[in-house]
């Protein structure tokens, strides 16, 4: 595709066509102007044609001569001269003129020359129909005037005079159509709000209006070879739309300039105003191959911008943005469910081979403002990212700690509780304290606990988690090693590491049963296990066929929904009662 660009049809046309659409009224077809110019010839012929027959005719009662119809004939002609004014505005009018002259020299050698006085009511007719379509032309033209007015208006924006919202979707769409490379840019200036609320509304115009004409100039001035495009879309929201460049290096430096001018002074009502602006832009069809997600992908690039507070101002959208908003909204319903406590756990029961109850894993759980649940594969991730995976662990392990004191107490019963404890929680320094507190206030005796820690643990700062592992296992509270098999911890460090028990990775007991190597491999990853001393459970268990194999090579304890899914409270109660009871 040549990146030379075309005649601007994109930019002025477009909005011109645009105005024009909301001017004028729906065209009259163009046979209908050619049928009233045929009837118009017609009724005229007829007119001159029954002036000159003798005879009469005869209806009813009435005797009519010939000529007396030239009358009927001839408000028919002028019938048709009106509608061509009325439904032809200028072409028309300019139609009709023509044809109304045409008749003068005819009328008046027959009045004059031949001295028929049939012609005076003809030059009469003739003279006031031409009154009738110049006061009908004139009419026409100051409406067109106002609703030319009023089409300007929708497509303005009224402050800064530059193409509105409205305006700028017209272009775009124009552009998308023809299937031209163009960059659309969001832009929004830096602390406006602050500007508006310290100086006033007044000053935030003016400078609003100060900026727009400064970038109005850069756009016309075609720094990439075609003049691009601005508009005001909102408050200190502006969009530019940047064609017929040829490397992604001429966008950056056309948005330099757009940058520049906003460093040079800007002197208004006796006040030095320094602005910045922060630039996101998406383009099409690379990035994005509608308007919409065109809009949406510049924004999230120039949120970005804002977002990072750094000195660069410009961004191009990736895709990496569409996952942080994501991540803003899961980050939001985190926030907002730990406020209003709506975080809370399931337990999924393990057992022993011969189906016995180990105990439960405690799963967070966790349910937005409309009720729904949202998986913890999607918000732990977010909460790790943010910062606030030491709450949600926090929260499901005093609450899953409490529940299980009681039912301790209940039932008697001599079973686990295991939580899942991310690293950064792990790390914080006050961690051995709140499993003391927890254990204190719920009545679990350490031995019923059993802290879930992923394999990453070991990669990232072992020597610090070391510390703390060996703490919590000297006050007699079992650790699990979540995951196995998924990380790339070596022999050396599982060595260094005082677990009790290995959980394999679902997606090992997945493929088990495909093949003899890949259950080799899990009988394997068992068999290390307990040469280093540990327990070994496989996660994710979902058939019979599954549990037969783990059970030929030495498997300890399972966990998956063969046997038993997550569950609520009250399940988990009644499963301990009957295992009590069994
Ligand atoms: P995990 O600790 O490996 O937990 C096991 C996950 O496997 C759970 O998913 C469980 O519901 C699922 N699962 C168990 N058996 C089966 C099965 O047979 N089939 C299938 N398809 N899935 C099975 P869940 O509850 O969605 O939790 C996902 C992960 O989120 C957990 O993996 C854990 O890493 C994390 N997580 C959950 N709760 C917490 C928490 O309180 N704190 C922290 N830090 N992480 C948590
Ligand atoms: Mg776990
Ligand atoms: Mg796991």
């Amino acid at each position: 595709m040549s990146n030379l660009p075309r005649p601007i049809v994109g930019r002025n046309k477009n909005l011109e066509r645009t105005m024009n659409r909301l001017s004028s009224g729906q065209r009259a077809p163009l046979f209908g102007y050619v049928i009233l110019i045929l009837l118009y010839i017609a009724g005229n012929f007829a007119t001159t044609t029954v002036v000159r027959m003798n005879g009469q005719i005869n209806i009813g009662e009435y005797h009519m001569t010939y000529a007396q119809f030239a009358g009927v004939f001839s408000s028919i002609t002028n019938i048709c001269v009106i509608m061509l004014v009325v439904y032809y505005k200028r072409l028309g009018f300019i139609t009709s003129l023509g044809l109304l002259a045409m008749q003068f020299p005819m009328l008046i050698i027959n009045l004059f020359v031949q001295h028929n006085p049939n012609t005076v009511p003809g030059l009469f007719t003739n003279v006031f129909t031409i009154i009738a379509i110049f006061t009908l032309r004139i009419n026409d033209i100051r409406t067109e005037k106002i609703r030319k007015h009023m089409a300007e208006q929708a497509v303005t924006d009224r402050l800064t005079g530059l193409p509105n919202r409205f305006a700028c979707a017209e272009v775009l769409s124009e552009l998308v159509k023809q299937g031209e490379r163009f960059t659309l840019v969001s832009i929004d200036i830096n602390n406006f709000k602050g500007i508006n609320d310290t100086m006033g509304f007044d000053i935030g115009n003016k400078l609003l209006i100060e900026i727009g004409s400064r970038w109005k100039n850069i756009a016309d001035s075609s720094v990439t070879g075609a003049p691009d495009f601005i508009a005001r879309l909102n408050g200190d929201e502006f969009a530019l739309v940047i064609r017929g460049y040829k490397t992604p290096d001429d966008i950056d430096r056309a948005l330099e300039k757009y940058e520049a001018v906003l460093g040079e002074r800007i002197f208004i009502d006796s006040y030095d105003l320094y602005v910045s602006a922060s630039f996101g832009y998406a383009e099409f069809p690379t990035d994005a191959d509608n308007i919409d997600n065109l809009f949406t992908y510049a924004s999230a690039a120039m949120t970005e911008v804002k977002r990072e507070h750094s000195s660069d101002h410009v961004m191009r959208f990736s895709s990496d943005l569409i996952k942080t908003e994501h991540t803003l909204m899961i980050e939001h319903k985190l926030r907002t469910a730990l406020e209003n406590d709506t975080i809370f756990f399931n337990l999924q029961p393990q057992f022993d081979m011969q189906h016995k109850l180990r105990g439960f894993e405690a799963l967070a759980r966790m349910k937005d403002e409309e009720g729904n649940i949202v998986s913890p594969g999607e918000f732990i991730p977010v909460a790790e990212k943010v910062g606030l995976v030491d709450k949600v662990d926090g929260t499901v392990f005093r609450k899953s700690a409490i529940f299980f004191g009681e039912i301790l107490k209940s039932y008697g019963a001599d079973i686990t509780l295991s939580v899942n404890v991310s690293v950064r929680h792990l790390m914080k320094k006050d961690f051995v304290d709140e499993i003391r507190r927890v254990l204190e206030e719920s009545g679990v005796s350490p031995k019923n606990l059993e802290i879930e820690i992923t394999e990453s643990i070991m990669i990232d700062s072992v020597d610090k988690a070391l510390q703390v592992i060996n703490e919590i296992e000297a006050m007699g509270i079992k650790i699990a090693i979540d995951d196995f098999g998924t990380g790339y911890s070596s022999l050396s460090y599982l060595n260094r590491f005082p677990a009790d028990l290995l959980k394999i990775d679902k997606s090992f007991i997945d493929k088990m049963n495909s093949g003899d190597s890949p259950k080799q491999y899990v009988a394997a990853i068992i068999a290390i296990g307990h040469i280093m001393g540990f327990s070994v459970i496989s996660e994710g268990v979902e058939e019979e066929a599954q549990i037969a194999t783990l059970k030929e090579i030495g498997c300890d304890y399972i966990q998956g929904f063969v046997w038993g899914r997550p569950l609520p409270a009250d399940q988990a109660e009644e499963l301990v009662r009957q295992s009590v009871q069994a």
